[in-house]
């Protein structure tokens, strides 16, 4: 089965939307002003469309996300829930699985990496195939978030034990034949490094979403 949020698990984050039980205080201080959290005020709710893979295939399912404001600063701040991504309508846990199976892999094309037992997922309605391009704009995505939050997730590792053990297991390296670039070389690395260590920092992209 490949890697999806469930329908249950996005309708059990709606219910607690409409419960009133989302609360600033799991965010991560304001990035502008660094006023901490349960200081926020609730600011808007935003429905947003998520795409989950059921059979292989690809559906959609709707849920309100849940926006805070500084009340220092006046920015605005989404909280993520932990099958959500910025952005991005295929769930965190698609995201995550598709990438890192195409990132801990020296071999795996992006063509490979859509294959999930011989098949591919399509969408429910139109019949379009998950694309092997997808899963390319998928670890840009998750470089970019490890990038803008590699200072915190250090200092996690370092204040982590568990990790403090295998902070140096070996070179992280990834095969010339899977980059043109240097930058994307870069995304590669950045994106293997974090798989690596979320194992001992037992953290997802939900906590990077929301700021650690
Ligand atoms: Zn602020």
């Amino acid at each position: 089965m490949p890697p999806t949020a469930t329908y249950e698990q996005i309708k059990a984050y709606q219910q607690q939307v409409e419960k009133n039980k989302i609360t600033p205080h799991g965010l991560g201080p304001c990035p502008r002003c660094h006023l901490e959290s349960i200081f926020f005020k609730l600011h808007a709710y935003r429905e947003r469309r998520f795409l989950v893979i059921v059979d292989m295939l690809v559906k959609a399912v709707f849920c309100t996300l849940v926006r805070f404001k500084c009340t220092d600063c006046g920015k605005t701040i989404t909280s993520y829930p932990d099958f959500a991504i910025p952005h991005k309508h295929y769930s965190r846990q698609t995201i995550e699985g598709f990438s890192r199976a195409y990132v801990e892999d020296d071999q795996k094309t992006y063509q490979d990496a859509v294959i999930i037992d011989d098949a591919v997922a399509e969408r429910a309605v139109s019949g379009r195939a998950l694309a092997p391009s997808s899963i390319h704009r998928w670890i840009g995505t998750l470089a970019a978030l490890i990038i803008a939050n590699e200072d915190a997730l250090k200092k996690s590792l370092q204040e982590n034990s568990a990790a403090q053990l295998c902070r140096h297991p070996g070179p992280i390296q990834i095969p010339k034949k899977k980059c043109k670039t240097s930058n994307r070389r870069h995304c590669l690395l950045r994106c293997r490094w974090f798989f690596k260590i979320q194992g001992f920092l037992k953290i997802s992209f939900h906590r990077v979403c929301n700021k650690i």
